[in-house]
């Protein structure tokens, strides 16, 4: 709907009101005046009546009728009064304007009943006789006491009328003349009221627009001068409150600039909502650019967008580490954190990022050192054991000969263990998008006890393996193998003669669990951190005396990761351990 002004709500208002007054005290004052005039006729034409009365006072008869015509013609010529005098019976005896034979009887006019009622009789109407509207004015004749006729008088209202038609018009025009002398006033009155109101309303717009530094004028009533105050001190609040916010955004605006990590924030509909320096130059785009767009526009990175889905479809955080595809590969360490608003909801989630690609490419560099170091190793450590396994053929060896090239055989067995160990962890760690396909686990399980047969019977070990027959797992079936190779390998070193061994897989909800227990020297609390670690040994003597190279549990570890799964240990010394290797399952059955 059009809202009209306030002025031109105020000013036809007060007009029409003034108007309505001044109608209103014309009709009252005009009614008032006819009224007036109209008694006053009545009380004259009552007072005349009577003086006709007393003049003709003891003639009022029949007898007397031409006399009485000419009295009541000349009574009545020179007071502008018509007179009539009628008997009882309601004939007319004299008028002064008609021949009273040739009326009709009067005796059912209403003033004329009054009169012979014995009371003073007024009407007023129009008389078809004279062709105007008269009023008329009968008083009764007595004579003896006795009611013999009365006495009417009568007198046109058109005069009357006429004159306060004259009234109503000078009165219609005073009115127009006053409307018109009023109209600037209330002009200016309705200006006066509406005009602090729009001062306010442009003030108010100024300070929408932010422009709250001139005030608005305390003027005008009580009331506006008391609002302008009012808005004037918002105004002030405001601006302190807006430059503490601007003061607080360009601190963060700073830290959020001066971070290497990488930002960005999304909302629950994966529009971003903030991005800072450091993730603008990751994915080469403006920090400019990002509130408010969804995040598929902003950075076109399959992977990310992947990450903030799953980070937004649960409830705590979520890590990952990230390849970014482009002109340059990268590698991001991925952390995602719920952002939660004043009430606790969720709105979105926080996404820091890591640039791994400097550390990704020193540890490229140095597994390709190591794999090729290794590689280098091998031809002469096998020309080494040849050499050595020929001299220790030779039977005319003397005893100290021989007790050497032994030492040097089998250190350059240890060293051959070392360098096999070390190929395999780097083709495991460079190995990215190994073959998986689905086998029975059982069957990789019983592989790894074939290929420790010999170690089992020569420790005389016992070894049970608890697996569901047709169980079906997505996997790399050598890589696994291996690693379960390690893990009985250990269990089996680490244990005494004549003791047990249980591999067992169970089901969890999303991970399939192949479990190797042992019930050897255990491993104490503060080793099981590092125990993962390439060479960490936890007794460096007996591991090398077992002819351990201290790598095969990295090489479990690293297997566990190419399968995207994770290795656990808990361990009791004295007691015995357990190492799980946790592989990703889905419930169709198969490792995913
Ligand atoms: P190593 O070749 O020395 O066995 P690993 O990486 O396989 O190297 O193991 C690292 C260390 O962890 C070992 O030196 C050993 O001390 C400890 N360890 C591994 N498995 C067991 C086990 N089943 N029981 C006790 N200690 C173990």
């Amino acid at each position: 709907m059009k809202r009209r002004r306030l002025v031109w709500q105020l000013y036809p208002t007060y007009l029409v009101l003034i108007l309505l007054v001044i109608l209103a005290v014309s009709w009252f004052v005009l009614t008032e005046l006819r009224g007036f005039h109209y008694r006053q006729t009545t009380s004259d034409l009552q007072s005349r009546a009577e003086l006709v009365e007393q003049q003709l006072f003891g003639r009022f008869d029949e007898g007397n009728r031409s006399w009485l015509n000419r009295q009541v013609n000349s009574l009545g010529k020179r007071s502008g009064t018509r007179i009539t005098l009628v008997l009882k019976d309601g004939r007319v005896l004299a008028d002064s304007e008609e021949d009273p034979l040739q009326m009709d009887n009067h005796g059912q006019r209403p003033e004329i009943l009054e009169a012979f009622a014995g009371r003073p009789g007024v009407s007023t109407r129009f008389s078809n006789t004279l062709g105007q509207t008269l009023m008329y004015v009968a008083i009764p004749v007595y004579d003896d006491g006795r009611l013999i006729g009365t006495v009417r008088t009568a007198m046109p209202l058109s005069d009357i009328d006429r004159t306060f038609q004259v009234i109503y018009w000078k009165l219609f025009g005073g009115g127009l003349v006053i409307a018109l002398l009023m109209a600037p006033i209330c002009w200016w009155l309705s200006r006066r009221i509406s005009r602090p109101l729009e001062e306010m309303t442009v003030g108010a717009q100024r300070f929408s627009r932010g422009e709250l530094g001139v005030p608005l004028k305390e003027a005008g009533s009580e009331e506006s001068s008391r609002l302008a105050a009012a808005m004037n001190k918002m105004a002030v609040e405001l601006s302190e409150r807006i430059a503490r916010e601007v003061e607080q955004r360009s601190e963060i605006e700073t830290v959020l600039g001066c971070m290497v990590e990488g930002i960005v924030a999304v909302d629950n509909d994966e529009q971003v909502i903030r991005l800072n320096f450091a993730a603008a130059d990751l994915f080469g785009v403006s920090t400019k650019i990002g509130s408010g767009r969804p995040l598929q526009e902003v950075i076109r990175q399959s992977e990310l967008q992947r990450f903030v889905s799953r980070a937004l479809g649960q409830q705590g955080p979520l890590e990952e580490e990230l390849v970014m595809h482009g002109p340059q590969q990268r590698y991001l360490h991925a952390q995602a954190t719920p952002l939660t608003g004043k009430s606790k909801e969720r709105i979105g989630v926080l996404v820091v990022l890591h640039d791994l690609t400097r550390l990704r490419r020193l540890e490229s560099v140095r597994r390709d050192f190591v794999a090729n170091v290794s590689h280098e190793l091998k031809t002469p450590i096998t020309a080494i054991r040849g050499a050595v396994e020929t001299l220790l053929d030779d039977e005319e060896l003397n005893p100290v000969s021989s007790r050497f090239l032994e030492i040097i055989f089998k250190q350059s067995e240890r060293l051959n263990a070392l360098v096999e160990d070390l190929l395999d962890l780097s083709r495991i760690e460079q190995g990215q998008g190994w073959e998986m396909r689905g086998v029975r686990l059982l069957s990789v399980l019983e592989s790894a006890r074939n290929a420790c047969e010999s170690l089992l019977l020569e420790h005389e070990i016992d070894l049970k393996i608890f697996c569901p027959e047709q169980l079906q797992a997505r996997v790399n079936p050598p890589l696994l193998e291996q690693a379960i190779v390690n893990l009985l390998t250990n269990a089996i070193k680490y244990s005494e003669m004549q003791s047990r061994v249980v591999i067992e897989v169970a089901q969890l909800d999303d991970k399939l669990a192949i479990r190797v227990q042992d019930f050897g020297c255990g491993i104490a609390q503060e080793h099981l951190d590092r125990l993962f670690e390439r060479f960490y040994r936890v007794d460096q003597a007996r591991s090398r005396s077992l002819g351990g190279t201290g790598l095969g549990l990295a090489i479990v570890k690293h297997v566990a990761q190419a399968h995207r799964g994770d290795v656990r240990v808990t361990s009791i010394p004295g007691e015995g351990s357990t190492f799980t290797v946790l592989l990703p399952f889905n419930r169709t059955g198969e490792v995913s």
